[in-house]
């Protein structure tokens, strides 16, 4: 496996004769099969407004303004270059749990916040980090990779590595950097000894080996499609997790219970990958499956999962009893990264979808998991776990500069990617906040915009502006959460399409340019179950979102309560519950940032 001086020049020739031709003609008939629905490119859509913007918005700023020499200081101590700057502290410093691990996250990011709103000073951002790290490289290409003399720290090669290309492809791609290319293919040039020659598990939290190959393969395949570098797409399949997770996942199978949560739900990104890449049915299977156990024997109301980091065994309460044996219900940045990526790729692996199970669950987890994470400071201190015992409150990890650091970076910068989807037939509009979108169909340039106040209100207005006439088919997702059908008028005038929950209505017209859709989803409470031995302990959700009580009193959680029914509006997304003569205020999850709140109650 190791590459000569020699082969790696050869291999980068290769690279820039498949980068004009190679990837694209041959890959996009195949592909296009197998992916019937396809995602938009960062910069076709904009966040306007609402609470996924006003979170996009603060990171954004949050991670422009992280100091770039502290980033690079572990990175130049190692290659014994100058480091000037304040440690970081955590775990990222050479003393640290994996030092300098997050720092391709950031810059991919950096470039998909500036992919979007189209901020220069992001895209200088990542070609400064880029070129900061190309400097530490060294004439091995190891850089931070490189074993240290004595007392090494825990390198966690595979786990930082992955995170590298991560943020050298997001550089290419989506920041333009011409250097970035290269420097993926001396990347993994100089990780190459370090590399294990086959993939590994990782079973539980505690048990070794630490480093996950599995987590790998998305990347390495991506890699191999920009650089033409064979070397990538030999070691992603190397390291798919075959044996232990997709075979027997594409079996019907459940692989998951006692099994370290984050970074096998991240391996599903690579098996989406490799049905794209390679095109055996058994990694889509896997997905839809995977996808089935998770939703419906792992996850919490807020679409969580995986207390203490582990998979629960299912039929045997488990999740009921982690309420109480522990505070660390779900690894949420890391966490929602996986499953919001799952379900995109879900959404775009189904033609013309039958009904919106992928998509709902996308905006489940979006409105109670990362959207409810509390806001970093700006000392490296980052939301992780998130409580849903009774009396809770949002506190940040121990240390600083966790994973989660990286993967909040990285999930809300992808916010624009879970609003819209095109297909052949047309659009499908699948998340319901204030943003716009550029695109054309057949030629034609259209532009959406998307106004509402949803989830507060129920009403969203969508209005196109196509250059000309343009026949096409809008598909609305109708949330399965539904208790009546949805409404829906084009222009002031009944749509006569079914608004039927749990399904895409296809408005199919000619568009002319300042054509209007009223869409209502008329959302209700209902309660949802914690587990299925525990059918009376249950989450309040209302629509998408789900409701907590704000500074419960002492022996709320245990106490009988005729939840929805006795619940009565008092403000804009407030509700009050009379509770033995006390009120209780029932708020979304998502607006807590410091008050203590209850997830989970008795129902009557
Ligand atoms: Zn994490």
């Amino acid at each position: 496996m190791h590459v000569t001086r020699r082969s790696f020049v050869e291999l980068g020739l290769q690279s820039a004769a498949a980068l004009t031709l190679a990837p694209r003609a041959f890959a996009a008939p195949a592909a296009a099969s197998r992916e019937p629905l396809r995602q938009f490119d960062y910069a076709d859509v904009q966040l306007t407004g609402g609470p996924f913007f006003e979170q996009y918005t603060h990171l954004h700023a949050h991670y422009l303004a992280l100091s770039n020499d502290p980033l690079l200081k572990v990175y130049r101590e190692r290659a014994g270059l100058p480091a000037p700057g304040r440690d970081m502290g955590g775990w990222y410093d050479f003393k640290g749990f994996v030092p300098g691990h997050s720092l391709g996250q950031y810059i991919s990011a950096l470039a998909r916040f500036g992919a979007s709103t189209g901020d220069a000073a992001c895209h200088q951002k990542v070609h400064d980090l880029v070129d900061g790290f190309a400097a530490t490289l060294g004439p091995d290409n190891q850089s931070i990779l490189r074993p240290p003399p004595a007392n090494p720290p825990n390198l966690w090669v595979c786990y930082t590595l992955d995170k590298h290309f991560a943020g050298l492809i997001d550089a290419a791609t989506l920041s333009k950097l011409p250097n970035a290319t290269e420097l993926l293919n001396r990347v993994l040039a100089g990780a190459q000894p370090l590399l294990p020659a086959k993939g590994r598990d990782r079973i539980g939290k505690k048990d070794p080996p630490y480093d996950e190959t599995y987590v790998m393969p998305e990347n390495l395949f991506a890699a191999a499609d920009l650089t033409g570098n064979a070397v990538f797409r030999d070691f992603a399949q190397r390291y798919l997790l075959d044996r232990e997770f997709f075979d027997p996942l594409s079996r019907g199978s459940d692989p998951f219970p006692g099994q370290h949560a984050y970074s096998h739900a991240i391996a599903l990104s690579s098996g989406a990958k490799a049905w794209l890449v390679l095109g055996d049915d058994k990694y889509k299977q896997a997905l839809a499956h995977a996808f089935e156990l998770l939703t419906t024997q792992q996850q919490f109301s807020s679409g969580g999962w995986g207390p203490n980091e582990t998979f629960i065994t299912p039929h045997r309460g488990e999740l009921y009893n982690s309420l109480s044996t522990t505070v660390d219900h779900f690894e949420t940045p890391c966490g929602a990264y996986a499953a919001t990526k799952l379900a995109r790729y879900l959404i775009r692996f189904t033609p013309s979808p039958a009904d919106t199970r992928h998509a709902d669950n996308l905006e489940r987890v979006l409105f109670n998991t990362i959207l409810a994470v509390k806001a970093p400071d700006s000392d490296g201190d980052y939301p992780y776990y998130s409580t849903y015992s009774p009396n809770a409150q949002k506190v940040y990890y121990k240390q600083k500069w966790p994973c989660c650091s990286g993967t909040l970076a990285q999930t809300v910068a992808d916010y624009p990617l879970n609003i819209y989807f095109r297909a052949d037939e047309g659009l499908y509009v699948n998340l319901y906040t204030p943003s716009s979108l550029r695109f054309t169909h057949g030629g034609t340039p259209i532009e959406l915009t998307q106004e509402t106040r949803y989830p507060a209100e129920d009403t969203i207005a969508i209005t196109l502006r196509p250059a000309a006439p343009v026949a096409t088919t809008i598909h609305l997702r109708i949330p399965a959460w539904l208790d009546r059908p949805a409404t829906i008028r084009i222009n002031g005038k009944p749509a006569g399409v079914s608004g039927h929950p749990g399904s895409y209505a296809a408005l199919r017209r000619t568009w002319r340019a300042g054509d209007r859709i009223d869409l209502t989803l008329p959302q209700q409470f209902r309660t949802e179950s914690i587990d299925d031995q525990h059918p009376n302990t249950v989450a309040l959700m209302h629509g998408p979102v789900q409701y907590v009580a704000l500074n419960p009193p002492a022996g709320l959680t245990n106490d009988r309560l005729p939840l929805p029914a006795s619940l009565k509006p008092s403000g804009p997304q407030s509700f009050v519950e009379n509770y033995s003569g006390t009120q209780i205020i029932f708020v979304p999850l998502h607006s807590i940032q410091n008050a203590t709140y209850t997830t989970y109650f008795t129902k009557a």
